[in-house]
């Protein structure tokens, strides 16, 4: 019988695909229990992560492992490099969350043009009058830079020619031609084209490519007035550069899904900036999604105990090589 680990809990529609089939041992550990985690992986075939950085020591545990798959498509925290090393494959949930976390996007894209959570507190403080002095801009005929065209990066482009916004977008790793193709705009050096840009919302993985690459020296090339979204990673731009550009007037807002660190308590300069709409790594927390996810979390681990894992989930294909 083979053993699927539950790191923290999924949906349980993704339960009912595992409960399905009766040569099967689930195995739920609460989050946050790295004891009994690191005691339950020496027997499980699957492991299926929700929130876990899941490091060499824990890759060395999972002796029987067939997957180490990801409750959503990053996998920063989980070393790849040490599974590779054992020939287990890491697996992603794909496409289940790429429109979900497009939305978050255009809601943070929206919410920091149309300064939402301000007015919204104003008018239920009575304030009528804050209509005449908080400001508020348009998305229509704006440029949005879109950085990383990917499952989300694409999701996020018609949304916003929707709008009525000039779409340019900067992946190193898509052609030009794909780019024009669906009527964008390709962008060889996205720093270059930042003091054209109104908007701009990232969509990479955080890699060392990636790390800081909104540091001080990037964010003040933007555009003045000009508002950022980071549904990412934290860690792609330098958080508290982040909130000076706004107190400069740099940026006009900030939209951010994702913290340096996680989560960012109380004090954090993102937090604390009253031109940030924040939303707590909840990106892909829709009922929808959730439900997706771990459909497709509980169809990989059983397809890897199968040995039919789909490779297009998998972020190490060399592991599959045997
Ligand atoms: P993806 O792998 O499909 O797309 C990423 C794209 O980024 C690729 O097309 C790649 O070529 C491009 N890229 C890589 N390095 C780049 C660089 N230096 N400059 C420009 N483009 C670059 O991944 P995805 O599913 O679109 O997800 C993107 C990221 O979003 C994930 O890695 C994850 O960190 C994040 N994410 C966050 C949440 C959330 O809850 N907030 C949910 C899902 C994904």
């Amino acid at each position: 019988m083979a053993t699927v680990l539950i790191y923290d809990s999924i949906h349980e529609a993704g339960l009912d695909v595992l409960r399905a089939r009766a040569d099967l041992k689930i195995v739920s550990v609460p989050a946050n229990d790295e004891a009994r985690l690191m005691a339950a992986l020496p027997d499980a075939e699957a492991a299926i992560l929700r929130y876990y950085s899941f490091n060499r020591a824990a890759v060395e545990a999972g002796k029987r492992l067939k997957v180490i798959q990801r409750h959503g498509v990053g996998y920063d925290r989980v070393d790849v490099a040490a599974a590779t090393e054992r020939r287990i494959p890491v697996a992603t949930v794909g496409e289940a969350n790429s429109v979900t976390v497009a939305e978050l996007a255009l809601y943070l894209m929206l919410a920091g043009a149309k300064q939402g959570l301000v007015l919204d507190r104003m008018t239920r403080a009575g304030e009528w009058k804050a209509r005449e002095s908080i400001p508020s801009i348009e998305l229509f005929e704006k440029n949005v830079l879109i950085i990383g065209f990917g499952r989300i990066g694409t999701r996020v482009a018609p949304r916003c020619a929707a709008f009525g916004m000039q779409v340019h977008v900067c992946d190193p790793y898509v052609s030009d031609n794909v780019i024009r193709a669906k009527g964008y705009t390709p962008v060889k050096d996205f720093r270059a084209t930042l003091p054209e840009m109104d908007f701009v919302t990232v969509h990479t993985p955080l890699n060392d490519e990636t790390r800081h690459m909104f540091d001080r020296a990037t964010l003040v090339r933007m555009k003045e007035g000009a508002v950022f979204v980071n549904t990412a990673r934290g860690e792609i731009a330098d958080n508290a550069a982040v909130a000076e550009a706004l107190t400069s007037g740099r940026l006009f807002a900030a939209g951010f899904d994702v913290f340096d660190p996680e989560p960012p308590g109380t004090a954090h300069p993102l937090v604390v900036h009253p031109r940030t709409v924040l939303t707590p790594h909840a990106a892909a927390l829709t009922r929808e999604c959730n439900r997706r996810t771990s459909i497709r979390c509980a169809q990989n681990a059983l397809d890897a105990i199968d040995e039919r894992l789909d490779p297009s989930y998998v972020v190490n294909p060399e592991a599959l090589r045997r």
